[in-house]
């Protein structure tokens, strides 16, 4: 078995371990005689694996009592309609921070319910840095405050949590959930497609403070109604049931692995050592991005010829180092480097990285 380094900004790599534990149980789950795909949702076996993930989730994050923690599908592309649907309680407009693709998603199907107001934007830098927030506008009247911690595609990522006051803080933190320790009591509403930093795709987690929500839009049907999945354990349908298995099994590990301090640090390592293999290319590979608000998790960078794109995707995918190649949108390359990511593959990569300059620099 040969496994490559994958750099892919989602579906993403797993922890190697997970995925051995997941094979060891598949058709015959702790001598149930069956795999989780084929449990009933409602039934013991699965309802204590669901309980488990839930409460090493809290753990590993934090999260005080009176958040209820959700496990949806729909991607977080359903939650950009699901969180004004639940959260402008009466309101009619909110405020989105613009840093880049995600965002813009994000803003345009919240123009389907309310007024947005951009409140601070990316644009003039190409959205290769994030607006102080000092010279953001933020909304008195807004429902709340929608901000993207970190753009999966453009590669800027919030080194703080932005203050709001007393207006809800709402984060999509799809592809930086779980990379270090947050205080989930500065967020009104988190929510994370699974597929980067937990588990296959078909699961959306949604972590929101009780006492906001209950209050849809009218017209909401019941399932885009956080409250309907929070009275029901989010069984009130079927569940995505095996990525949330999967899902417990990535929080286990996280614990093991010492907890998301000693995430952090690893995912800060590896992210600096990266960004200096680049810097000290001499100019021959390039970080577009301004240093202040560098993600740790998806890193794009481009080669000052462009046309030597082409041959390093090739001879990466040779050596092993595979998905390096950037969005359609920006070009170049990108590497993500999830919890999931190995230390040693991005070694690996800034060693194949100078490996290439010197055949070609
Ligand atoms: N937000 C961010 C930051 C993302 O990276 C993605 C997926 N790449 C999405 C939203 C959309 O997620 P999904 O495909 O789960 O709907």
């Amino acid at each position: 078995m040969a496994r490559v380094y994958n750099f892919s900004p989602g579906p993403a790599v797993l922890p190697l371990e997970v995925l051995q534990q997941a094979r060891e149980e598949l058709i015959d789950w702790h001598g149930s005689g069956m795999s989780v795909m084929e449990m009933s949702h409602r039934g013991k076996e699965f309802v204590g694996i669901a309980a488990k993930a839930e409460a090493d989730l809290r753990e590993l994050l934090a999260i005080p009592a009176d958040y209820k923690v959700l496990f949806l599908q729909g991607g977080a592309t359903l939650q950009f309609a699901m969180v004004p649907m639940n959260l402008l309680r009466g309101k009619t407009k909110a405020d989105y921070i613009y840093t880049g693709e995600w965002s813009k998603k994000a803003i345009a199907e919240a123009k389907r319910f309310c007024s947005v107001n951009i409140a601070a934007s990316g644009e003039a830098s190409k959205f290769t840095g994030i607006p102080p927030q000092t010279a953001w506008k933020l909304d008195p009247d807004a429902a709340y405050v929608h901000y993207t911690p970190n753009e999966t595609i453009g590669g800027v990522e919030f080194h703080a949590v932005p203050e709001t006051g007393e207006i809800p803080l709402v984060a999509d933190m799809s592809s930086t959930i779980l990379s270090r320790p947050i205080d989930v009591s500065r967020f009104a509403l988190i929510y994370a497609g699974a597929q980067k930093n937990i588990a296959p795709a078909g699961l959306t987690i949604v972590i929101v403070r009780e006492d906001l929500i209950g209050q849809t839009i009218e017209g909401t049907p019941q399932m885009l109604d956080y409250k309907v999945h929070a009275d029901s354990d989010s069984m009130s349908n079927t569940p995505p049931v095996y990525a949330w298995y999967m899902a417990g099994l990535t929080f286990a590990w996280l614990k093991r692995q010492g907890g998301l301090k000693a995430m952090a640090a690893v995912n800060k390592r590896k992210a600096d050592k990266l960004y200096a293999g680049i810097a000290a290319s001499g100019g021959f590979y390039r970080s577009p991005i301004d240093p202040a608000c560098r993600s740790w998790m998806n890193i794009p960078f481009t080669l000052a010829d462009p046309k030597l794109d082409e041959p390093f995707l090739k001879e990466a995918e040779a050596a092993g180092l595979v998905q390096l190649k950037g969005h359609r949108s920006v070009g170049g390359m990108r590497a993500s480097l999830y919890n999931a990511m190995p230390e040693a593959g991005v070694d690996a990569l800034i060693q194949f990285m100078q490996q290439f300059q010197k055949k070609k620099g």
